[in-house]
């Protein structure tokens, strides 16, 4: 008798697009202000109790990862701000069937725990990191620590972490002058350099005027040579790759505005609030939290995931002519 090993669950959405891919936001709470996430008035945070705590997050991860999630990225707010978030992170990367763990963070405690990163199995980093000019950092993001940040990701660089992504978020007439010193990065560092167009969240404390979108970005770091394509792999998110000639490292572009991304997305996202929203720019979710704790068995929230996805919309309505302002916040989604 043959055996032939079980096949490789499926969790599809109504459009046959498998999702695999879950993206956890583990604090709404963050120690920066960044002018597009937060908003200009202070929002009220989640209370304690209503945060889902660590072993909640590790449940459900073991039930999606039944169904087929193999990548997971930790995001907040700001998530190395939350109290073991270490050890939760070295539980999260034990979890059979996690291939792929990483952590998305603003860098401001990085350098001093970049051991603890490691041995909890993280190997992949993305930074956020808007401009090189300590100013214009401290416009963006609220704090005068632009030197801290740089030199956590040099020194996330040197321990090994690869690779390294550093997000920019293009604004017109804040960083916009920067674009190709962001870029020339990926020449002297293997750094991928992805620049994000920037999304009109609920409540964000800046209106630039026209969005800052990809062909413009391409355009204006043009000067520095022509962008080669580089062939999509099988974890890519939305971003489309580029190598400038000779550079070490790469140029993304993450384009929600000009280029829709919904038609290979595999994404589903779980709130710090504990609802699983199917769509970053959709008020569609899920409530997981409440079913945890009356006790819900692994097949019953198995069956709320899975009724998550039937509800995934095909695609987002934000254009470039007419960007609604979206609903929610970014702090709490987990971008
Ligand atoms: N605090 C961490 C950080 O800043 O990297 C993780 C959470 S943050 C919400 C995740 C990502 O969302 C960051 O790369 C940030 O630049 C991006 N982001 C936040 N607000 C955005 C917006 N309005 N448009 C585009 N990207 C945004
Ligand atoms: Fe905090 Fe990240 Fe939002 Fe900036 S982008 S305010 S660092 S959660």
């Amino acid at each position: 008798m043959t055996t032939s090993s079980p096949p490789t669950p499926s969790l599809l959405d109504g459009f046959n697009r498998r999702l695999n891919y879950l993206r956890i936001s583990i604090t709404d709470r963050c120690n920066f202000n960044c002018l597009y996430c937060m908003p200009g008035e202070r929002i009220p945070k989640l209370r304690h109790g209503d945060v889902l705590r660590y072993e909640e997050i590790l449940r459900l991860v073991r039930i999606t990862a039944g169904l087929g999630i193999s990548k997971v990225r930790v995001t907040g707010g700001e998530p190395l701000v939350r109290k073991g978030v270490y050890h939760f992170l070295r539980q999260l990367s034990a979890i059979p069937g996690i291939r792929d763990l990483s952590l998305t963070t603003n860098g401001h405690l990085l350098h001093d725990n970049l051991d603890k990163l490691k041995s909890a199995g993280i190997k992949r980093l993305n930074i956020s990191l808007d401009s090189l000019e300590a100013d214009t950092y401290h416009r963006i993001t609220g704090h005068n620590v632009f030197q801290r940040v740089w030199s956590g990701i040099l020194a996330a660089h040197e321990a090994g972490f690869s690779p390294i992504k550093l997000n920019a978020v293009a604004l017109r007439g804040v960083n916009e002058d920067e674009l190709t010193d962001l870029a020339a990065l990926s020449f002297d560092y293997p750094f991928h350099v992805r620049f994000i167009e920037h999304m009109p969240f609920g409540g964000s404390s800046i209106s630039t005027g026209p969005p800052l979108l990809t062909e413009e970005i391409k355009e204006r770091i043009s000067t520095l040579g022509a962008l080669e394509p580089i062939e999509r792999a099988g974890y890519d998110g939305p971003a489309r790759r580029y190598r400038l000639k000779g550079a070490k490292g790469e140029i993304g572009f993450i384009s929600p505005i000009s280029n829709h991304f919904c038609a290979a997305c595999n994404r589903l996202r779980l709130t710090a609030g504990g609802a699983l929203r199917v769509c970053l720019l959709s008020e569609e979710k899920v409530d997981l939290k409440g079913p945890l704790r009356s006790g819900q068995s692994d097949q019953q929230l198995t069956e709320l995931i899975l009724l998550a996805a039937s509800r995934k919309p095909r695609s987002h309505n934000l254009t470039s002519e007419n960007p609604p302002t979206v609903p929610g916040q970014m702090s709490s989604i987990g971008g």
